[in-house]
């Protein structure tokens, strides 16, 4: 159960001690106070745990000081959509904001390679309005023999290089927890130019060390993919690992999932579960055509497989693309044969917003259709 607490009280006011009081007189209940600090507004919630059944939701509710009562149901305690529950998807970081109604284009390098290369791409994203890119700097490689990301030395570069194209938002992914340490020393000392979104892969998904250190802190908001061999619930479970440390400010990764029955797709796209996790969960949910086609194939009609998929996932709702570019894939050090050139990105740009229009129209026809029946 969440006690949600109106805006202006918080833990100095009078009403919360009573909130508090009248709680601890409650046998087997814990409380753990949050408090969610938006640009509009801020809230405090209280989580209840233990005997919340033997609560009185009408009573609680009749408590000065609070706003509402949520009753959760035991899966998802954190990130999930509860019964009732009206409360606000996603956050804002660096500017930008990120919730279950917009969407945001990540474009660029599945790995930071040279500092010409990532110039050109980011040059590129300018060009065409984007605010955001990927850019991996530790890459978790299936051989221990290829490269595996230039590491902590190309942060100064990255940052500085994304600073000067207007880049508020850079998705990274972390392997280890140093990794954290090392991004924050590398914006601190470039004048934080940019931002990072940290991004758990998939090869990562439940290692739960790794989740409850992003969750620890709350500096950088989080990426996380979902495990290409397990449930869709482990996943999400995985996602409380972060959450229930602390850190809300996450985005969901749907990249496809290890099977053959998706092939030729380097995995098989998965895309149709983007309605499904914004059900269940208040999160934003990415798609990630790349990593789930992970070819440059095309259907008979001249449309790249990837930029199928992208549409499939923007037309049903995804809040977030992020697909790999690269000036010459050719020379990519990571996955060349899947990225888009250049010339490609205004066409890309351009394929996602036609998806994007058909979404909206369909979300509206839905609205129309339900208050009228
Ligand atoms: C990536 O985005 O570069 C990546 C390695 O993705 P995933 O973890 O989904 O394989
Ligand atoms: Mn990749």
């Amino acid at each position: 159960m969440i006690v949600i607490l109106q805006a202006d009280v918080t833990e100095g006011s009078p009403e919360y001690r009573q909130i508090l009081d009248y709680l601890a007189n409650k046998p087997n209940i814990a409380t753990r106070v949050h408090r969610e600090v938006g640009t509009i507004r801020s809230v405090t919630e209280i989580y209840l745990i233990g005997d919340t059944m033997a609560l009185d939701k009408a009573e609680i509710e009749s408590i000065p000081g609070v706003e509402r009562v949520v009753r959760i149901s035991e899966d998802y305690r954190v990130v999930g959509r509860h019964h009732d529950d009206t409360r606000p998807t996603g956050f804002e970081y660096n500017g930008v904001r990120f919730d279950q109604d917009n969407l945001h284009v990540f474009a660029g390098l599945c790995a930071a390679d040279t500092p010409e290369h990532a110039e050109k791409m980011l040059r590129a994203l300018r060009e065409h309005g984007q605010a955001c890119t990927r850019m991996g700097a530790y890459k978790p490689r299936t051989s221990p023999y290829a490269f595996q990301g230039h590491g902590k030395r190309c942060l100064p570069w990255v940052f500085e290089l994304a600073g000067k194209y207007g880049i508020k938002v850079i998705a990274m992914e972390i392997t280890h927890d140093s990794h954290i340490d090392e991004i924050r020393a590398a914006l601190e000392q470039t004048g934080r130019p940019t931002g990072v979104m940290l991004q758990i892969g998939t090869r990562n998904t439940q290692n739960f060390e790794l989740l409850k250190c992003v969750g620890r802190q709350s500096e950088f908001p989080i990426l996380l993919k979902r495990g290409f061999g397990i449930t869709l619930e482990e996943s999400l479970n995985a996602v409380e690992y972060v959450a229930s440390e602390g850190n809300r400010k996450i985005v969901f990764g749907l990249r496809g999932m290890k099977t053959n029955m998706g092939d030729p797709h380097r995995n098989f796209v998965d895309f149709a579960h983007v309605p499904v996790v914004k059900r269940l969960t208040r999160m934003p949910v990415c798609i990630d055509p790349s990593h789930s086609v992970g070819s440059r194939e095309r259907s008979p009609e001249g449309i790249l497989d990837v930029f199928h998929v992208a549409a499939q996932g923007v037309i049903a709702g995804a809040n977030m693309i992020l697909v790999d570019f690269h000036p010459a894939p050719a020379k990519a050090l990571v996955d060349g044969p899947q990225a888009l050139t250049l010339e490609e990105l205004p066409y890309f740009l351009e394929d996602v917003a036609i998806a994007r229009a058909a979404y909206e129209q369909r979300r509206a026809l839905a609205r129309r259709f339900v208050s009228k029946n």
